[in-house]
């Protein structure tokens, strides 16, 4: 496949490599995205996903709770897997060739197919951590489920009665700081740029792209359908991310970096 062919040239000569990821490398393991046909914002409204509308509704934290028990929001219960696309990312980091993950995805799939905790920034959070909205108190969400579980549909801290919400990002939060400080530390050491499975359509997230773009990194992206970054990428990969992320990585690991 040519295209492929360009994009390992693209990136042959990268030594550290930052690979940006959405919702397009988890729909394999069966994780629904947001925009398309079949995606989250078919079936439920964005609106349920502001925080106002979370702190100031007890149905809808325990709508959330019952969603995140039958195993519909993206993990926790959904014994979801990562795929051969998150798998290919971990061979790029034993060849020790990745700067490191930034992911929009909550899923938690880049930590179970073995990447270290430092190797990846999650920037909307993740569902398999909850915490306290007043003291931050974290517990992880199996536990909370739990307490559901037993009766409590809406379960407040144990220690300071706020509210407990998974430690993902809603609409209308900030991006977390420490997610953020690591992104920034990833793309300082890159040395080219993999778009996977992301239209770059949503901000403050989009920005490690067009910051990467600034300090002219080669960027490479692979998403079906086209993206806000198009005319950034030196090559772009128009197909499933499990049909070509696997041959891209494995064609650059076949060849050390060239100078
Ligand atoms: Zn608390």
């Amino acid at each position: 496949m040519t295209d492929i062919s360009a994009a390992i040239g693209a990136l042959r000569h990268a030594e550290q490599i930052l690979v940006f990821t959405g919702a397009g490398i988890s729909t394999e393991s069966g994780i629904p995205d947001f925009r398309g046909p079949d995606g989250l914002w078919t079936k439920v409204d964005p609106e349920d996903f502001h925080i106002d509308r979370f702190r100031a509704s007890s149905d809808l934290r325990k709508r959330g709770w019952r969603m995140h028990l039958d195993g519909e929001l993206w993990g926790a219960r959904s014994q979801v897997k990562p795929n051969r696309g998150h798998l290919a990312i971990k061979r790029l980091a034993d060849a020790g060739r990745l700067a490191g993950v930034v992911t929009q995805n909550v899923d938690s799939l880049h930590h179970l197919s073995g990447l270290d905790d430092d190797l990846v920034a999650e920037l909307h959070g993740n569902v398999r951590e909850s915490h306290c909205l007043d003291c931050d108190g974290t517990w992880p969400t199996e536990e909370v489920l739990g307490w559901v579980e037993a009766g409590d549909e809406d379960p407040a801290c144990p220690d300071c009665g706020g509210m407990i919400k998974t430690r993902t990002v809603m609409f209308g939060e900030l991006l977390p700081d420490e997610e953020m400080r690591k992104a920034m530390m990833f793309l300082a050491i890159a040395d080219a740029l993999l778009v996977v499975g992301s239209t770059v359509a949503v901000w403050p997230a989009s920005d490690v792209v067009f910051r990467a773009a600034h300090r002219s990194l080669p960027i490479v992206i692979i998403n079906r359908g086209e993206t806000e970054a198009d005319n950034l990428a030196v090559a772009k990969i128009d197909a499933g991310i499990g049909d070509a992320l696997p041959g891209l990585i494995d064609g650059l690991l076949a060849v050390p970096p060239a100078p």
